[in-house]
């Protein structure tokens, strides 16, 4: 058997809403259409890593009502492995509410439920069970105590570990510093290199990756929209990857496109650097169509 690509996360039903422009608090608004989808930031990515080919295994918790079988759709047309996703009976499966206004920005409240139950015992189980070979990627929909603990049973046993931290959550050092690589948005970077204590040198993203990088981190890549991402590792200096230019209608799960497709190339053996090149485009292809997981590419889809 080829290597697997093991995903501990989240999966929800997104409840998508296109509004001419947002809310302001008090008000209501007329929206122009909607639609619900399967979501969370782990079932995407586990999507996006499966549509590109890879091998995928997921282990997550849903509740035990009408928005499981949804929130595993797309996961399980695709072929990920759904054996290790538990039905949680006191939590709902997991929500998000989001709103796309015209210009593409987007706001979202997630309301974890089942998610908050993806446990230690059941994460650790799953790294336990892992091949050489094989790739660990989570994100920070999940408890930080799972995120902790599958990170470090991952590092103790020598498997790859991809770690992004999105929303961001403090991980011990020691866990961030088992990433390889440790995939932020700019954003996150920031909070990453102030939790750290890290002064890069310079404001740029390149600044940014190379101080983390320095930090401890085996390899790093800050995702930056439009302008594509950037890569550090240990094997090649900092290199700005851009992304292709395209017409953004809803950027909706871009990065958890872009770090599906990294870890589906990772886990071929790609470097760093040519991984990237591969997920800056499978994200701007995902901005170009509505929704996250909707917005997909399949393997054989033309990439721009
Ligand atoms: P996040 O949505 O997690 O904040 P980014 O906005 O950095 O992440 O986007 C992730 C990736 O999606 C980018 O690296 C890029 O490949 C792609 N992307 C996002 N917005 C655009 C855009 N406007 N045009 C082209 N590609 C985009």
């Amino acid at each position: 058997m080829g290597a697997r690509l093991l995903v501990i996360g989240s999966t929800n039903v997104d409840l998508l809403a296109t509004v001419p422009r947002h809310p302001s608090p008090g008000e209501t608004l007329l929206g122009t259409g909607g639609q619900r989808a399967a979501g969370g930031k782990g079932a995407n990515q586990a999507l996006a890593a499966a549509l590109q080919g890879a091998d995928v295994t997921f282990v997550g918790a849903v509740g035990e009502d009408a928005d499981a079988e949804l929130a595993l759709a797309g996961m399980r047309a695709a072929g990920v492995d759904l054996d290790s996703v538990v039905t949680v009976p006191e939590s709902p499966t997991g929500l998000a509410i989001i709103t796309v206004s015209q210009d593409g920005e987007n706001t979202i409240v997630v309301i974890p439920g089942a998610n908050a139950h993806v446990g230690v015992e059941a994460a650790t189980t799953a790294v336990a069970g892992m091949g050489e070979g094989d790739l660990l990627l989570m994100q920070g929909e999940v408890p930080r105590a799972t995120m902790e603990a599958a990170a470090r049973a991952a590092r103790d046993a020598d498997r790859r570990v991809v770690l992004n931290v999105a929303p961001w959550m403090a991980l011990d050092h020691d866990v961030l510093t088992a990433a390889d690589p440790l995939v932020l948005n700019e954003h996150e970077a920031q909070l990453a290199l102030a939790e750290l204590g890290l002064s890069p040198d310079g404001d740029s993203p390149e600044a940014a990756a190379t101080a983390l990088r320095v930090a401890g981190t085996p390899s790093v890549v800050i995702t930056l929209g439009a302008e594509g991402a950037v890569a550090a590792s240990q094997d090649s200096p900092t290199t700005q990857v851009p992304s292709p230019t395209v017409t953004a209608i809803d950027s909706t799960g871009a990065g958890d496109a872009f770090t599906g497709a990294l870890a589906a190339r990772l886990l071929e053996g790609d470097d760093l650097t040519t991984a990237v090149g591969h997920a800056v485009r499978v994200g701007a292809f995902a901005v170009q169509h509505q929704g996250a997981q909707p917005s997909y590419p399949e393997l054989d889809a033309e990439l721009p």
